[in-house]
């Protein structure tokens, strides 16, 4: 065996249907005294609820968790951390309430439980994010890794049909570079194999029954390994180009992801050939299959866009992308920098158009 460095992820996982109801004993767990509780503004009325049984342990709801974390939304929470003298965070939503936790836990070192309810990943990670003037600071603290993750998957069934789709593809994304990242191991590679298995076979059954819970706890498992792979090891091509179209053209996350990858993988096939039959094992298609055709399937026979075109990218911001992406690299298995302009901005016209990889 090569030699290799795994760092283990110090947090403690409630997992199942109905955990929810352990959210008292877990913050006891803690000796969370004074929580304040945080949503998007979509999801108010059931961080309300959720809120309810914490009793004499609430200190207060913040509702505007706001997409890419803004630093006027982060001021503001911050604000409200210190009026009601909140002593802890209970996240409540997917990585964008999760990702204005992390942005407090930054600056006061308050411990978060985190309840995840999309398939994001960010409550296994110690990544954050924080927007000022369009422009995103991101990096690694260990002060942001949430303490606890309660896993409801019943949380997941209200999920819209094609967020539940994308955000599965997004999780997929996390691992499927985890299995060429220049710092993978053998145990983020079980963790990787592992969770793409559990999502391709439970987003079909989701696109077919959203309220099914078999699937959705399949499918939460899943996210929680690729979450995982992520919070462990680096990323690569992927994640650059949907950090690029993300950032600097204020594409939807979630489609992003879903629609780059396969284009990714296509790119990356030659220079990462074990990858690649992992994942083609993980969808059960044998290790001679295509990761790409795989992942490309996945998303157009269950509704996901398959096309940057759909989800509002303008054909003329493609050259700016490509240059962007190749102008700062990140590390990947093939070279993608300036040499290789011309390769990633066919990728990005084949992603634009939906091509078949
Ligand atoms: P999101 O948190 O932005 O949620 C999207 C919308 O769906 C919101 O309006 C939310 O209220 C709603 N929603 C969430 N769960 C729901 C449910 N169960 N039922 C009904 N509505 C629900 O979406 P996301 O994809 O989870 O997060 C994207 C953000 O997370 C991006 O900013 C991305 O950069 C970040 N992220 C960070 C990391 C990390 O490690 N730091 C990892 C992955 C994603």
């Amino acid at each position: 065996m090569k030699e290799f460095i795994y760092n283990g992820q110090p947090s403690r996982v409630v997992f199942g249907p109905g955990t929810l109801s352990n959210l008292a004993r877990e913050v006891d767990e803690l000796g969370m005294r004074r929580v304040l509780v945080l949503s998007t503004p979509n999801q108010e009325q059931e961080a309300g609820e959720i809120a309810g049984p914490l009793a004499e342990r609430l200190s207060g709801i913040y509702q505007k968790a706001q997409m890419h974390v803004p630093l006027n939304v982060v001021r503001e929470a911050l604000a409200e951390v210190h009026r009601l003298k909140a002593d802890s965070i209970v996240t409540f939503g997917g990585g964008s309430t999760i990702g204005l936790g992390k942005a407090i836990a930054l600056e006061t070192g308050l411990p978060i439980l985190a309840i995840p309810t999309t398939y994001a990943g960010s409550e296994m990670t110690p990544i954050y994010g924080i927007t000022e003037g369009g422009l995103k600071r991101t990096g690694r603290d260990p002060r942001v890794f949430p303490r606890t993750v309660i896993y409801d998957p019943l949380l997941t069934a209200s999920l819209p049909p094609s967020l539940s789709i994308t955000s599965g593809i997004n999780a997929i994304a996390h691992a499927a570079e985890g299995l060429y990242a220049r710092d993978n191991n053998p145990i983020s590679n079980l963790m990787a194999e592992e969770g793409i298995r559990a999502l391709a076979k439970a987003l079909p059954m989701i696109y077919r029954n959203g309220a099914d819970v078999g699937a959705r706890s399949l499918a939460l498992y899943g996210a929680w390994l690729c979450g995982a792979v992520l919070g462990s090891v680096g990323v690569a091509l992927h994640h650059k180009l949907c950090h690029t179209l993300g950032g600097s053209f204020n594409l939807p996350h979630a489609e992003v992801h879903t629609i780059v990858l396969p284009h990714a993988m296509a790119f990356n096939a030659s220079a990462a050939p074990d990858a690649m039959a992992i994942i083609s094992r993980a969808f059960g298609c044998g290790v001679d299959g295509s990761a790409a055709t795989s992942l490309y399937d996945l998303a157009k026979n269950n509704g996901a866009p398959t096309t940057l075109r759909e989800i509002g990218m303008s054909e003329a911001d493609l050259d700016s992308a490509a240059e962007i992406a190749v102008s700062s690299p990140y590390w990947n298995p093939r070279a993608f920098g300036p040499e290789q302009r011309a390769e990633i901005r066919q990728l990005l016209q084949d992603a634009f158009d939906g091509a078949q990889p």
